[in-house]
């Protein structure tokens, strides 16, 4: 089985010291990505460790596939006890970081321990040097990307970075690379924060040599030649289907449909879109760069989840507005979602839906943890009740849109993931829109037979995390494409994917996860019934556990 190569590099904040070790059995049974770095996270990250303590560790991790010219590969993983759900956190970014990761020569590089003063960790395939950079407290994104141009020459695909959110913890923090691109469900960020590392920068030529099969070609061919509405729209040409359909979240989860939604689509982000924007090695070129001529203001996105978060659930109907939201999310470092989710919970608390200053403003006082912002920067879970409002989370994640309410087999998959409500685990959304075909497709409604297809599509996505694929590679995998690229037989690949999502559950049973965190805010018909059948698919116990002897072997699967 194709899988990346290379050792681990553990880097030690605490004594500012760094030390290689080769991990090729990991490799083989996890492939790469989140794989390779949830098997390390469970045998090195201690099941009691406080998510902001120095004995969290964060893990980036790339695939076999990030140095080829195929498409969807532009990608890099980051792993990490999440402060946000308190569970095991994975996240994956776009943008250009990851050829300058591969090209550093490790398969994984981890970050244990604590510095006692804000540095920048420079990663060359020579090693590692750290720098003071006490002046950059503070700092926005895009100053730390010009502060290591001008230092050390570097451009922003060498760099991933936070801003002033990670600095100040807020449990969904994102780190940040290329400027604009996100680490940025799960609160990442905050966890490099309680490092003290203000960036990651990662340089070099020295990647071992992988022989990727000719199917890449195919691929990337195809992606250059698809006449795609993603091309020109990105992810929010999907929005007026959503709204039609009753999956576009609006008011604070108070209604499913928007009903101003046509002035923030995708033809209304189009209209702001000034070029074509891409990831690296990238035909498929779904990026969103925007610009508002009348006030300047550029931006990348919004994206489709921003418009919800932002948009429908703040009840601001002004694109240019929804474009500032995302501009300060990405300069500041935090999560489009589950910012946008936090601000309208506070509207809604105030009776203060629309109110686009009020917007921006609590997003600069999250950021800073300045007033109700610090309550805010706690995520929805730990300030629902304290201001007032439902708890829309599970697991302490905030949802995103394509609402379970309508597309029931995705609220299953909301309840049940790992990471907590989050769409992009098993994209289940895609199969009851539908936009797949026909055969494939599932009724919205109900839950009937989905069990163990959402269940199957865990592990599919598990997979692509493991190769570090683009979510939207998905139009463009066959079977026979999947085992040719990966040099081995679907049903292995398959089990690999299953043992991602088993070894996570694991990991967060141990931290008193179980059944009773697989919930909704919401009813579902014949829910228990289908959260039984979720279970025996994956051979879990009914109560949501890991059998111990399953784990084992998992954990030590080669
Ligand atoms: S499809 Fe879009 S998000 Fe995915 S790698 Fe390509 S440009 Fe990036």
């Amino acid at each position: 089985m194709l899988h990346a190569e290379g050792p681990l590099l553990s880097i030690d904040l605490t004594e500012h010291e760094a030390a290689t070790e080769d991990v090729d059995d990991v490799l083989q049974a996890y492939v790469g990505g989140r794989g390779v770095a949830t098997r390390l996270a469970h045998e090195r990250i201690p099941f009691d460790a406080d998510p902001l303590g120095p004995e969290n560790r964060l893990y980036l991790t790339t695939g076999p596939l990030q140095l080829s010219r195929m498409s969807f590969t532009g990608r890099t993983n980051a792993t990490a006890l999440s402060p946000l759900s308190d569970g095991l956190a994975s996240s994956n970014a776009g943008g250009f970081l990851s050829r300058n990761f591969a090209g550093a020569g490790y398969a994984a590089v981890e970050l244990t321990g604590a510095s006692d003063e804000l540095v920048v960790v420079h990663v060359t395939d020579d090693g590692v040097e750290f720098e003071a950079v006490p002046e950059l407290e503070g700092a926005a994104v895009s100053a730390v990307t010009e502060a290591m141009a001008e230092r050390h020459g570097l451009g922003p695909e060498n760099v991933a970075s936070i801003g002033p959110a990670g600095e100040n913890l807020v449990r969904f923090a994102s780190i940040m690379t290329t400027d604009t691109r996100a680490f940025g469900r799960g609160g990442l960020g905050a966890v490099l924060g309680s490092k003290n590392v203000k960036a990651v920068t990662f340089e070099g030529d020295s990647a071992p040599a992988v022989e990727v099969p000719d199917v890449q070609s195919e691929i990337h061919a195809e992606a250059a030649q698809a006449d795609h509405i993603m091309k020109r729209q990105g992810t929010t040409s999907v929005t007026d289907l959503a709204n039609a359909i009753g999956s576009f979240p609006s008011r604070y989860f108070e209604d499913v449909r928007f009903d101003r939604y046509e002035s923030i689509n995708g033809d209304a982000v189009e209209a702001k879109k000034y070029k074509r924007g891409t990831c690296s090695a990238c035909a498929f070129a779904c990026k969103l760069p925007t610009r508002d001529e009348e006030t300047g203001l550029e931006t990348e996105g919004p994206e489709f989840e921003t418009l919800m978060a932002f948009g429908g659930n703040c009840e601001v109907d002004d694109i240019v507005s929804v474009m500032k939201s995302n501009e300060l999310c990405d300069e500041l470092g935090m999560d489009t979602i589950s910012c946008g989710n936090a601000v309208a919970a506070y509207l809604a608390s105030e009776d203060a839906f629309g109110d686009e200053e009020l917007v921006h403003e609590t997003v600069e006082r999250i950021a800073h943890r300045e007033g109700i912002g610090d309550a805010l920067a706690e995520g929805i879970h730990r300030f629902a009740d304290e201001i007032g409002v439902e708890d829309w989370t599970v697991k302490g994640m905030s949802f995103s849109a394509h609402d379970g309410r309508t597309l029931n087999g995705q609220g299953l998959s909301f309840a049940t993931a790992n990471r907590g409500a989050d769409h992009m685990y098993a994209t289940f959304y895609a199969w009851e829109y539908p936009l797949v075909s026909q055969d494939e497709a599932f009724p919205p409604e109900g839950l009937e037979g989905k069990p163990p297809a959402v269940v199957e599509q865990e592990q599919r996505r598990a997979l692509e995390d493991c190769g570090v694929l683009c979510r939207f590679s998905r139009g463009f995998q066959s079977e026979e494409r999947l085992e040719a690229l990966f040099d081995a037989e679907m049903d292995d690949l398959l089990a690999v994917g299953e043992r991602v999502v088993t070894l996570e559950r694991h990991f967060n049973n141990q931290r008193g996860f179980d059944r009773s965190d697989d919930r909704l805010p919401y009813e579902l018909p014949d829910f228990e019934a289908a959260l039984d059948e979720y279970y025996a698919a994956h051979g879990w116990n009914d109560d949501g556990t890991v059998p111990e002897e399953r784990a084992a072997d998992v954990a030590g699967a080669d």
